[in-house]
This record gives structure tokens, sequence and C-alpha cells, in this order.
């Protein structure tokens, strides 16, 4: 345990969850009058597990630069001051009508966040289109799952991270995780592939990276960055050619093989080892160990889907699950791990451009007039969809006038970050709610403090579709709001007619109603059946559910009940390496940093561990360009250029370098990274770019953070 020096009113012993990633670990927190601990829980997920991340939250509770009083900007712009609640919500509700009287309210954008809590992602949809009137509202889940939500949606008919319960796991005889390295994002999960292992099953890694998942493995496909979709055709040709494919699944249960039976005849495995730079024999032997077992999962994570091909990529290995029948069936099928605490749920309740709660969706006229219902409001007044995340920080200053960002951090985590500084400056009005003064706070004309996870209750929903329950351990300091306190001053101050509750049992009732008989029912799920059953798997529509912990076994969720084929080309990453940029870049996280380390970089430990950024590079490529281990070297791309410390190793591709995103300042990953989107997910392309390298002459050194 950790000690924090953070005296709880009273002794306090609360069961809860992690504040970061979506595995959602179970965790007691423990105050007994002097300090905060933290102790890991017996839970479904990680079965007593935390990792370093979990163990140190509730310094989390003690960080001295906690925001406790709302911030204004002065009135010559250049420094933020303290404020009233008063004085900051007047401030934002003048300059909201100002924006709306002069640009429409679709000038208004709102920009969530995947660490929200159901309860908040609901009530900032509500928020947006009821009381802002808005069509553009967007989170930064969008930069996260949006490429394997859309595939799943197209192949399956639904999107849910995990069709089954992560307890599946050691029971596939074979896994294949493109894109994934649990072993340092969420570590307590490997104890299920260790458990698989140990039952005679295998791991396949795909990953331009010999991380520490991939030397977990049994087999290693080093691919080329942005080359995943010629890699799942591949592996379908040899399994076609070799006569692994289940004939009979494929007519019972699916559409559309022939198509890509056709497509995928010029996948030889000679081309496609030229294309990926996977051996065709490691493709030959990955194909076969697929092939020949009686159970498989593909679980793709952020490798194989932040790339402008996303949606293509997934789908394609979800082909090739489909071709071998390795779907629909216990121990089989196709899996995202999700990443953001509540990227699940985030994504279901109404803070996407194009949904309304309960996966229902904004341009179907049922859809509407049901949560329109619920919220007491004509179906005809809530907006069309709106601008994704990406393009709605691209329209600031344009189109995007007001932004209003919750629990997010864009000019950190957003793609092209010089530009989206560029376009945060040309706004009339930027508001960020949230607990620390993140680089995105730090420009805004309105600063909200609000609460933290251990301050509130709510639900999350984890990468299994497991609904689970938030506690709060102790009251938020003075001065701190809650978010739903938050959207119902500001929904007041607006004038609406809509209700805005600020009790998470409330809000989380109206979401039930909201969902009811939508694709994510949550009409079942009650705060106190998650509490008696370790959390409820959604859909679960009524309270006599059980809850759906597999789906698709019996049919899947499309309107013939039958899986979707979908013919994929490989396309490559919109950039790809010339003379001028030579190398490929990626970029990724490291075990002791959360995405934007707004929180992780003020848990002191987390911090020594982890302190900046910088390049990993493999020793050959170090030595053609004479770099030594912590060489500051300089990386350009198209968009940017930025410094730093050279890690030097041999378990990166020759042709790539590798830079974690989660540090804000001048050596920001995403300087670098390219906006390319996907045309479907419209999730942008962090995996791939061009880039150039050099070593930094100490005279011409920039700043490193
Ligand atoms: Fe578990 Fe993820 Fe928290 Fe680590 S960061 S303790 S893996 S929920």
């Amino acid at each position: 345990m950790l000690a924090v020096k953070q005296a709880p009113a009273t002794d306090a012993v609360v069961d809860t969850h992690c504040p970061y990633c979506a595995l959602q670990c179970g965790m007691t927190l423990h105050g007994d009058g002097t300090a905060w601990t933290v102790a890991a829980r017996d839970f479904p997920t990680n079965k007593g597990g935390l990792c370093r991340k979990g163990w140190t939250a509730a310094a989390l509770l003690s960080a001295p630069d906690r925001l406790t009083t709302p911030l204004i900007r002065d009135r010559h712009g250049m420094h933020l001051r303290a404020a009233s609640w008063d004085e900051a919500l007047s401030r934002i509700v003048a300059g909201v009508h100002a924006i709306q009287a002069r640009h429409g309210k679709n000038a208004i954008g709102v920009f969530g966040g995947g660490g929200l809590t159901n309860e908040k992602a609901y009530l900032l949809g509500k928020f947006a289109r009821v009381a802002l009137g808005t069509a553009n509202i967007d989170y930064n889940g969008r930069f996260c799952m949006a490429a394997a939500a859309a595939a799943g949606l197209r192949a399956f008919g639904l999107d849910r991270g995990l069709p089954f319960p992560l307890s599946d796991i050691p029971g596939a005889e074979i896994v294949l995780m493109p894109g994934g390295n649990p072993a340092e994002t969420m570590p307590p999960i490997m104890q299920y592939f260790d458990a698989q292992r140990l039952r005679g099953g295998k791991l396949i890694v795909a990953d331009p990276r010999r991380t520490a998942t991939a030397r977990a493995a049994d087999l290693h496909l080093q691919l080329t960055p942005g080359t995943d979709a010629a890699l799942a055709n591949g592996l379908l040709h040899v399994a076609i050619r070799d006569r692994l494919i289940d004939a009979d699944f494929i007519a019972a249960r699916t559409n559309g093989f022939a198509a890509v039976q056709r497509i995928c005849k010029s996948y030889w495995p000679d081309r496609v080892e030229r294309i990926t730079g996977v051996p065709e024999a490691q493709l030959i032997r990955a194909a076969h160990m697929l092939g020949e077992a009686a159970t498989a999962m593909v679980l793709t994570a952020r490798g194989a889907e932040q790339q402008r091909s996303g949606t293509d990529n997934v789908l394609a290995y979800i082909n090739l699950l489909l071709a071998l029948g390795h779907a629909g069936k216990p121990h089989a099928g196709y899996g995202c791990l999700t990443g953001q605490g509540n990227g699940q749920g985030g994504r279901e309740h109404g803070q996407k451009a194009d949904q309304l709660p309960g996966y229902r969706k904004l341009d179907n006229p049922a859809h509407r007039a049901h949560v329109a219902r619920v919220w007491g409001v004509p179906p005809e007044s809530l907006p069309m969809p709106g601008l994704s995340a990406h393009e709605l920080l691209d329209a600031m200053g344009g189109a995007i006038r007001g932004l209003l960002v919750f629990a997010s951090n864009p000019l950190v985590s957003a793609p092209n970050a010089d530009r989206v500084a560029g376009g945060l400056g040309a706004l009339d009005l930027l508001v960020v709610a949230d607990m620390f003064l993140s680089a995105t706070a730090e420009r805004a004309d309105v600063v909200l403090p609000i609460a933290q996870w251990a301050e509130e209750d709510g639900t999350m929903t984890n990468l299994e579709g497991r609904v689970l329950r938030r506690r709060r351990a102790r009251a938020p300091p003075a001065g701190v709001w809650t978010e739903l306190q938050v959207l119902h001053a500001l929904a007041d101050r607006l004038g609406s007619k809509a209700a805005f509750d600020t009790e998470p049992a409330h809000v989380f009732d109206e979401l039930r109603r909201a969902s009811a008989g939508g694709a994510a029912d949550y009409a079942g799920i009650t705060y106190a059946r998650i509490d008696a059953e370790d959390g409820v798997f959604w859909p679960c529509p009524d309270t006599a559910h059980a809850g759906t912990q597999r789906l698709f076994l019996d049919r899947f969720a499309t309107e013939d009940g039958r899986a979707r084929f979908h013919p994929i080309e490989f396309r490559g990453a919109a950039e790809t390496p010339d003379r001028d940029f030579p190398y490929v870049l990626t970029t990724g996280r490291v075990l002791s940093q959360y995405q934007t380390g707004v929180q992780t970089g003020r848990v002191p430990e987390l911090a020594a561990a982890e302190p900046r950024g910088f390049v990993e590079l493999h020793a050959d490529t170090a030595r053609g360009l004479q770099v030594a281990e912590g060489d500051l070297v300089r990386l350009t791309t198209r968009r940017g250029s930025i410094d730093l410390p050279a890690r030097i190793t041999r378990d990166i591709r020759m042709d790539t370098v590798f830079v974690p995103f989660h540090w804000a300042g001048r050596a920001r990953a995403n300087l670098l990274t390219n906006a390319a989107l996907d045309p479907i997910s419209r999730i942008p392309e962090f995996k791939a770019c061009a880039v150039h390298i050099k070593r930094v002459p100490p005279a011409t050194r920039q700043e490193v953070i």
C-alpha cells in the first residue's frame, strides 16, 4: 500500500475502481484518519492485481496543485485569476449567448472524454443538444476505439469492446493480438493470457516493436506500421489456399465471403512479406495456428486501429476470424482492448457526434422520438449529427467559435498539435473543466475545478461491457463542483426547460429510460444490482434479465442475424517514407503514464519512473545516424519538429521509431503526427507517418520537457 498525506475526514473503507484504464480494476480505498491508501480488491477483472498506476492512485487525492476555485482570464488576456462560481458561470453564459447570436447555435462545440462516468457522458450529450442546441459534440474516444467500434458495428451489427468476459480468454487455443501491448498498458489482464498459455494455448502478437507483450508471445509478427490490412488478407490467403477455412460456418452464419475470397487471392505470402516485412514462413505459421485451432480470438488495440485505414484493418482481421469459423461460439470471437477508463460507456450514451443514448442514432426518426420523449423536448428540436472530434477541433476559429472541454486535453492528445493550438487561440470562448490546470486549461478563458474519481458516485462500463460502480470516498475539496452540478447550473442559466439532475443515481435512472430498447440497453441495470453482482453486462433490458455476458452465440446483431464479410484492399498509411522523411514514426504508451499525464504526471512515483518523453530507435539505425544512448535526436515530420533523448534497442524495426505521447510541452509527440482520418470512423492516423531523424548538436537543442 502507498500511504498518502491526506487525512480523510473520518475513517473510511470504500470499494471502488481504478481511475485510469478500461480494465477498471477493483480497488479499496482506506482512510484511517491520517492517510488514504489503495488496496487491491479481488474483483472478477483484476482478481486482486493492480498495476503501478492503480497502486499509486491515492496520491491524486493530495496533489498539491489541485484546482479548487474557478479561474477567469483577465481582461488583458494574459493571466488566469481566481473567480467565484457565479462570475465564472456568468462569463460562460454571456460568451455562449454572444457567439450564438452572431454565429448560430452550432458555433458552440463540446468536447468530452472517455474518462467521464456514464452519468456525466449522458448528461453532457443532453446538455449539448438540449441546453446549447448544438450538433457539435464529440469526445476524445474518437481518437481511441472508434475504428474498432465502426468495424464491429458493420460486421456484427453491434459494437461492444469484448463480446465475452475476460474469463473466456484462457479457453481460446489461439489469441492473435494486432497492435496491443497490455503487458504495459493494463498489466493485470496478462493473467488471462498466462492462464491461456498454461492450458496449452498460444499467443500471437502483431506489432512493429518487440514489446513486453510481444516478448511473452509464442509468435511475434513484426510488421511495418500501417500494413495490418495486408497482413490480415495474407493470413486469409494462406487459410484459403491451405483449406483451413470453415465452410459450414461461413454458409450457416455469414454473408459476403465470395467477394473477400476474390480480393485475398492476390495477397500471396511473398507479396505480403514485401508490404508488411513479416517473413512468409511466419505468415504461413500464424495462418495454420489460427486455422487448425478449435477456438481462436483476435483482440485488436490502438496499433491496428489508429490508422487512416483503421476500420478496414479491423474488418480484415474479422474476415479472417469469420472465414475460420472463430466467432459466435464460446472462447472465440473478435474483441477490442478498449483503452480509456470509460471508453466503452462513454461512446454508448450520447457524447458521440452521431449518437443518442443507448447507441441510438441521431438521424433515425424513431430513435430521436424516443430520446426526446425522455428528455421532454420536441424531437424536431434535437440537432442532427455534428462534427467528429478532429473535425470539430479543425473547425476552431472558423465554424466553431466557442468550445467547452470536459475531462479532455486535446492540445496534447490530438494529432497535428500546433494546428490545434492555433485553433484554440482563435476561439472567442474556451472553457475547460478539469481537476488540474492541463495544457489545454492553461489556454482557457474560463477554467472550472471539478471533482475527481474518488469524490463522486457514478458508473463506468469496462472493456467487457460490464457496468461497474465508482463510489465516492470523500467529499470534493471546498470550491470544487461535480460536472453534473456544472451542467445543471449552466443549463439553468441558459434557460433550458429540460431537467439536469445533479444526483448520479437519478441521472443513471434517466439514462436507463433513455437507453431502454436501444442496442446498449441499460434499462435493467441498477446500482443495487451492480453492487450485488460484481457489475452487470449490457444489454440488460429489464431487472429480471441476467445481463448479457456473451454476445452473438445464437445470432449476430445484424438484421438477418448473420455476420458480414467486407472486402478490404490494403491502402497503407497516408504518408510512407521517402527521401526527405525516410523513417516511420509510430506513437504509443508506457507503463507508468496514462493518456496525457494530467493525472499520472502528478503522482510522484510515476513521474519519477518516466519523467519525460523519449524516442526509441533500433541500434543499427542509431549507429548509422551516429546517435548514442541518451543523445538528443531531432524528429521532423511535415507538421513539426521536436527534440527527444534517444533510447536505443533492438526491439523495434530498423525503419521505425517510437515516441510515447503522454507529455505536454514543445517535445510532445502529437506535434508530429498526421491528422489523416479514417473515412468511416474518423479516427486519426496516430500510428504511422513519415519522419526525418538526426542527432542534435548541443548548440542547437530545443527545449525537452
Ligand atoms: Fe488496472 Fe488499468 Fe488501473 Fe492499471 S491502470 S490498475 S490495469 S485499471
